[in-house]
């Protein structure tokens, strides 16, 4: 008999340890799917001149934004780096924060 009472004693407190987890795996966030927005515009070429474009994909100190943060596919990546370097040789765009 006193085995028994362990048992289901020992049953709940089990499952109370494995709920948590299982808890945890339905947190897991679902990653959102970044398009890139100049294919959403089918640019081919991006002006360097366009400020206000490139400094969303710069940060607060200047730096180029990496594909990871803004979800530019690498084709349009490779355009925008070197529209931003130019931006920044004609002092549209800083090279290093203000
Ligand atoms: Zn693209």
């Amino acid at each position: 008999m006193e085995e028994n009472t362990n048992l289901t004693a020992q049953a709940p407190v089990a499952d109370a340890a494995a709920q948590p987890k299982e808890a945890k795996k339905f947190v897991k966030r679902i990653p959102r799917k970044k398009v890139c927005a100049f294919c959403q515009n089918k640019a081919e070429v991006i002006d360097y001149k366009d400020v206000n474009t490139l400094k969303k994909y710069i940060t607060e100190g200047g730096k180029i934004l990496s594909r990871r943060m803004t979800g530019v596919c690498a084709k349009h990546q490779r355009i925008l780096a070197k529209a931003i370097k130019r931006a920044r040789l004609v002092d549209l765009l800083p090279f290093k924060g203000e």
